[in-house]
């Protein structure tokens, strides 16, 4: 069943409830009145009744000579006078039921006497009857008995079943046009609900984001829906950019990543089918193609290094730091990169003996990204320096080119997954380094800030909490 449906029955049943209070009091109100009204009536007419016999000189029958022109009330309604003497024998009536004169029982008379008057309702002759008895007595003639004044009371429940009718049949097109009207208020109501089920199912059925319901103007609840509602489809959208963003990365990386690990494996591969040939090789070539089989392996084991540990920073593994001298883990890197790469110049400057709490090959790791990326954005020739530093308990390393420098709006974003400042001047990089570098260095309790220097190129900094 639909919602406006519902909505338009309830609203139908609002104003049937109300109609029925409504005529259940007047018809309860209209039944009192009518009471009373004819209540009010019979003492009248009792009243002048008495009073005409009391006035009248000619001497009463002793007893009822003929019905004459008494009215039968199995047909007739109206207001009847029955006069009574004192033992109860009809005098003169203006009713009959059938061939007698309607029956007054001795006890109804008997009250009547001790209460001087009395109201009530007599069912002698299977019809119920309202009548008013008062005693009288014509002192003239001697006289005394009752005067009877009655009605049927079936003169009430006609009057009373017509307002029955009246508002049985009023009540009917006023719960029609209640439920017309709840239907027409409903559906315009709904409306809104309408578009925005609609705009869903468009956004649903086309995966367009950028659809919006229209504004409504106020406050009502139904503006508030369409805000809320387009505020999350801006979210959404916002979500699903990210997502697109994130698996454009994510593809492009494992592009980027297999292009990596092909090159190096071309490499040993060429190399080593050379070394297959034997003595017919002068040592200088054999040396050569050792070397590049060596260097080349040591940057296929850093990728995938890289790769576990941007699944160990998925997964939310944390590292296990001992105390270490960073020292030694500097002098090593620095001298494996001179040697894999001779056509830069490394110099060690400043170097400290510092002790750190931390993972050597993550730190390690850590220096070879910097010093990676200082070689890839500095010419052939120049100068990468690495330096190690202590201040007030942070020990502070450097690694700075003479390179390209970074863009001033970048040196943020470069710690972000998948950054790259410009593709086509980084190369093949997939923009992973640093964010792993941040990640490691953020494990271990420290900060790394990217700067430009005065002069070409840019110096990159890692302070760690020093330990003893
Ligand atoms: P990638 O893994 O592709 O090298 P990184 O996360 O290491 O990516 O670096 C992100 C971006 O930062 C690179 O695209 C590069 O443009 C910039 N960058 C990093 N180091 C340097 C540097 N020493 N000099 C100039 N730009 C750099």
């Amino acid at each position: 069943m639909s919602f406006r449906f519902r909505l338009t029955l309830f609203g139908a049943g609002v104003v049937a409830l109300t109609l029925l209070t409504f005529g259940w009091l007047v018809y309860q109100l209209a039944a009192h009145s009518q009471a009373a009204d004819q209540d009010r009536a019979l003492t009248k007419r009792a009243v002048e009744a008495v009073a005409a016999a009391q006035a009248m000189p000619a001497e009463w029958p002793a007893t009822l000579a003929s019905l004459g022109s008494a009215e039968d009330l199995r047909s007739h309604t109206d207001v009847f006078v029955l006069v009574l003497s004192a033992s109860g024998t009809p005098l003169s009536t203006s009713a009959r039921i059938g061939d007698a004169p309607p029956v007054v029982p001795l006890d109804v008379l008997q009250q009547a006497v001790s209460r001087g008057q009395l109201l009530t309702t007599l069912n002698e002759s299977g019809i119920p009857v309202r009548v008013f008895v008062r005693p009288w007595a014509h002192t003239n003639q001697g006289l005394d008995g009752f005067v009877v004044a009655g009605q049927p009371i079936s003169v009430q429940s006609t009057t009373l079943s017509g307002l029955k009718a009246f508002l049985i049949i009023s009540a009917i097109p006023a719960l029609l046009a209640a439920l017309g009207a709840s239907w027409l208020v409903t559906g315009r109501a709904l409306r809104p609900l309408r578009t925005v089920a609609q705009t869903a199912q468009a956004i649903g059925r086309t995966r367009d984001l950028q659809q919006r319901l229209p504004q409504r103007e106020g406050k009502d609840e139904l503006s508030q829906l369409s805000q809320s509602f387009n505020q999350m489809l801006a979210q959404l959208q916002q979500a699903h950019q990210q997502l697109a963003a994130a698996l454009e990365a994510q593809r492009r990386f494992v592009a980027d990543a297999s292009h990596e690990l092909r090159t190096p494996l071309t490499t040993i591969r060429g190399n080593a089918g050379l070394l297959a040939f034997g003595p017919g090789l002068t040592d200088d070539v054999r040396v050569a193609a050792a070397r590049d089989i060596a260097s080349e392996s040591e940057r296929m084991s850093r990728l995938v290094e890289h790769l576990l540990t941007l699944a160990q920073a998925d997964a939310g593994q944390d590292l296990q730091l001992t105390p270490l001298a960073l020292r030694p883990i500097l002098e090593s890197v620095s001298r494996q990169a001179q040697v894999a790469h001779p056509d830069r110049q490394f110099h060690d400057v400043g170097v400290a003996d510092v002790r750190v709490l931390g993972d050597e090959d993550a730190l390690t790791q850590l220096l070879w990204i910097l010093v990676d990326n200082a070689v890839k954005f500095t010419r052939a020739g120049g100068q990468i320096e690495i330096g190690l530093a202590e201040q007030n308990g942070t020990a502070r390393l450097t690694v700075a080119d003479y390179g390209t420098g970074i863009p001033a709006a970048d040196l943020e974003r470069i710690f972000d997954r998948f950054y790259r400042v410009d593709p086509s001047r980084s190369g093949a990089g997939a923009g992973i380094g640093l964010s792993i570098a941040r990640w490691i260095v953020t494990q271990h309790q420290g900060t790394v800030t990217a700067h430009n220097n005065d002069g070409p190129g840019s110096t990159f900094t890692v302070e760690l909490p020093t330990t003893r």
